[in-house]
């Protein structure tokens, strides 16, 4: 049966924009914008062109460089900026004018002052004259999961009867829980006349770590559009993660068959332009493209690792596009993760040389938190000037510890190499083969099993 295809409407230029210390000039823009497209979002929400020229400018350079992706321009619902989004969209192969306007009480009272009648013609008029200019039309009930469900219900169906393609549902304040969110999609699709013909989409903000639950439950629910950013950067505490969203369907298709057009090896190198950009760092523990993502530090961890990465990695760091998993070595890393590195640096060892430099690794370790290939290689130099004599290394052409004569790889590499699917990402699902590929371990006489990370427990 053919998975549904979930539209990725990324809104990383507009929304994540409006983040604090996340702004950018309009080459910035047009270059993120070109990563987007390589990194195979279906739409892009360039901007809000009557929020300022520079918005203006950078929708009106992304509409006229890219061909593939569906721009959006954002709009209130009034003549004045639907029109102006219009504008900036001339050059768009493929435009959508993206009209909003807040429904929920206390925004029609306190930030509108309009009543709902009101508010119902505006959305009305807004989406028709929208639709006159553009096929493409998206309409959002801004607040929409506070707003009341009847109500809501009476907007999206004008929306829809005055030609709204997709119907967009904002958890504008990140409130809603998702068995919640998921519910209220289900209610619309009840009872909103003409909703069968358009595309529902998510919009979840993460001011209670929920982004990514709500619009998956969305989708589970019927959506079949997801707005997300990149690094979930958006007003407040953001916006659902692009690469979270993304992951969490593709590692899990058992509970989410649903499949996207996202390119994955290009989704670490989108957040890190992104960070690059503006300056922003993405926390090291972040999913998926995080620092920490795929580090494993603990002996047993590393250990589990090094004999087959099933045991601890849901997803290859490839199919992510980040570029190998790093054993950090710390005071908790055991001979065999140090071995490797070592290795790794162009250094073998015999059981007796790596038994010396595993005891003061292990001191330095406990001095400093992370041991760095910079300390390693000191530390190799110190045993071989020291304690170790020339004969007792193997190798020659003058070279005390001679590089290895083979690189040792993970599974996961040996089955790259030999031309598996490198970016498959559900490794947990794989039996056989790729994790099966033989892995040299660098010790001839190789000790207990237990020994590896009891330094580590
Ligand atoms: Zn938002």
């Amino acid at each position: 049966m053919e998975r549904p295809r979930i539209t990725i409407f990324d809104t990383t230029l507009r929304d994540g924009e409006q983040s604090p210390g996340c702004s950018m000039n309009v080459q910035e823009k047009l270059r993120l914008a070109q990563q987007l497209d390589r990194l195979g979002v279906d739409v892009i929400e360039a901007g809000f062109p009557i929020a300022s020229d520079g918005d203006f400018e950078a929708v009106q350079s992304i509409a006229a460089s890219l061909r593939r992706p569906i721009i959006a321009g954002l709009a209130r619902a009034c003549t004045g900026d639907v029109d102006r989004a219009w504008q900036a969209l001339q050059g768009a192969a493929r435009p959508r004018i993206h009209v909003f306007l807040a429904t929920s009480d206390i925004h029609l009272k306190y930030k509108l002052r309009i009543t709902r009648e009101k508010c119902l013609e505006q959305a009305r008029d807004a989406v028709r004259h929208a639709k006159s200019l553009c096929p493409d039309v998206e309409f959002s009930p801004e607040d929409a999961t506070r707003t009341d469900v009847a109500f809501l219900c009476q907007v999206v169906e004008a929306a829809i009867a005055a030609g709204a393609t997709t119907v967009n549902i904002p958890d504008t304040v990140g409130y809603s829980m998702p068995e919640e969110y998921g519910n209220l999609i289900r209610t619309l699709r009840e009872k909103v006349a003409g909703i069968d013909k358009v595309t529902i989409s998510t919009h979840c903000h993460n001011d209670l770590g929920l982004a990514v639950a709500n619009s998956l439950a969305g989708v589970q629910a019927g959506a079949r559009q997801v707005e997300c950013a990149i690094n979930g950067i958006g007003e407040r505490a953001g916006n659902a993660s692009l690469e979270e969203i993304v992951m969490a369907m593709r590692v899990r298709p058992d509970r989410y068959p649903y499949e996207t057009a996202i390119a994955g090896e290009h989704l670490y190198p989108s957040s890190q332009m992104l960070a690059e950009i503006t300056r922003v760092p993405v926390q090291p523990n972040k999913a998926i493209i995080g620092r920490n993502a795929f580090a494993h530090e603990a002996g047993i961890h590393q250990d589990g690792m090094l004999k087959n990465p099933l045991t601890y990695e849901i997803m290859t760091p490839q199919s992510v596009g980040v570029p190998d998993s790093r054993l950090v070595l710390g005071k908790h890393s055991g001979r065999h993760a140090l071995a490797l590195r070592c290795e790794q640096l162009g250094h073998q060892f015999e059981r007796r040389e790596l038994d010396e430099i595993y005891r003061r690794f292990v001191v330095l370790a406990d001095r400093i938190k992370k041991v760095q290939d910079s300390h390693l290689l000191e530390l190799i130099q110190d045993v071989a000037s020291g304690n170790v004599s020339s004969s007792d290394v193997t190798g020659s052409k003058g070279k005390r510890f001679p590089p290895a004569a083979a690189t040792l790889q993970f599974p996961r590499a040996v089955s790259a190499a030999a031309g598996a699917n490198a970016s498959d990402s559900h490794p947990a699902q794989v039996s056989g083969s790729a994790g099966q590929a033989s892995v040299s371990i660098p010790f001839t006489d190789h000790h207990s099993e237990q020994e590896d990370y009891l330094w580590g427990v």
